[in-house]
């Protein structure tokens, strides 16, 4: 079939919105109407040229929430109409990390995602006879996509999809963060460094986890008030002595968790040292920049800190996020003031410029 997708011809150059052909699903995929898509850094930070393991041309997009409308053979876990969201971290319950309770890092098809094909070793995805690349195994800034099966996660279908999209990245990364990585534990101390949609989600993660004191930390006076509309109970706007200040607000030890989501590594040693001595927990979710690395004085770990990070906030996709949407419904999670700006799929290259100007916390593409 014929649809409109957003492809990333080369790096550092605007998408181009044009229409490409897209296959059937094969055995073990489906074909997945995209009703909404959300923009996320990671786009960016692939469509720059930044990231080591990008490629072009390939169709962006990885945070999508959509309808199944067709189903390859020996898929059994969909079905048409079901309300589905992407996952670009998929969960085939069999290999030996989905067999642990401690790692959502699913080896099924990791080698074969990671070049931009699907399972089989080809691609859905084509224009003028040559193989167009998958994004991400998603390729969601399209009016449809083929995916695996293990790859996407049945939704209720009383969410708006709209409002499932930041599940299928941003949201799910910040919240799982906090209750799958960190793991928080009830009325415990936390502190988020930044207040993006990822450093939101581990404000929300928190207060859902129960944490009694959440200490939000951002250069925005506005991101701060959204962390507080979202849980957080004290805010700073962050400065050279914000470790101090953490210090002095805890009794002069420190959080007992804290998040960095900036991807500073300047942020993530912050984040370090604010972690409380004996047991404090710092969790890296930000994506730091091509050859940068964590420098951490020795004595911060032998006097008792910790240090772990998450992709997908740990977050095993199709078990844990169809929760988190039954969370959101249930009014435990606020997603509609996280949708700043809803976009159409022309307006794609309009999304980043309002990620890098910082208006807003997630802009969403409506199909
Ligand atoms: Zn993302
Ligand atoms: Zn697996």
């Amino acid at each position: 079939m014929r649809i409109r997708a957003a492809v990333l011809e080369e790096f550092g150059q605007p998408l181009s919105v044009q229409e490409v052909d897209l296959a059937e699903p094969k055995a073990g995929e489906a074909l997945v109407r995209l009703v909404a898509c959300g923009v996320c850094h990671t786009d960016l930070y692939t469509a720059s040229g930044a990231d080591p393991s990008g490629y072009a041309p390939c169709v962006l997009g990885h945070e999508g929430a959509g309808v199944v409308e067709q189903v390859g053979e020996g898929v059994t876990s969909l079905a048409l109409g079901d309300h589905v969201v992407t996952l670009f971290a998929p969960e085939c319950g069999e290999c030996v990390h989905c067999r642990s309770p401690r790692t959502n890092r699913c080896v099924a098809i990791r080698d074969q995602q990671g070049l931009g094909f699907l399972p089989d070793g080809t691609t859905r995805l084509s224009r003028g006879g040559d193989e167009l690349r998958h994004f991400m195994g998603t390729s969601t800034f399209a009016e449809y996509t083929v995916m695996p099966e293990i790859a996407l996660a049945k939704v209720s279908p009383d969410a708006s999809l709209e409002g499932c999209a930041p599940f299928a990245c941003g949201l799910a990364t910040g919240i799982g963060a906090a209750l799958y990585t960190a793991r928080v534990e009830r009325g415990s101390t936390c502190a988020v460094f930044g207040c993006g949609l990822v450093g939101l989600g581990a404000v929300i993660g928190s207060r859902l986890a129960g944490a009694e004191r959440i200490i939000a930390v951002d250069l925005s006076e506005g991101r701060l008030a959204e962390a507080r509309r979202h849980g957080a109970t004290d805010t700073q706007v962050a400065a050279d002595d914000t470790v101090d200040w953490i210090r002095e607000e805890t009794g002069g030890f420190g959080a007992d968790y804290t998040f960095e989501a900036t991807g500073s590594v300047e942020v993530m040693r912050q984040a370090v040292e604010a972690a409380r001595e004996a047991w404090g927990l710092a969790t890296m979710i930000g994506v730091a920049g091509k050859g940068e690395t964590l420098d951490i004085v020795p004595r911060f770990l032998i006097t008792g800190r910790r240090v772990t990070g998450s992709s997908f906030g740990g977050v095993k996709g199709r078990t844990q996020v169809p929760e988190l949407v039954d969370r959101w419904l249930a009014g435990e999670i606020d997603v509609e003031s996280l949708l700043s700006h809803r976009l159409t799929l022309d307006d794609v290259n309009k999304g980043f410029e309002l990620m890098e100007a910082q208006d807003g916390i997630r802009s969403v593409i409506v199909f």
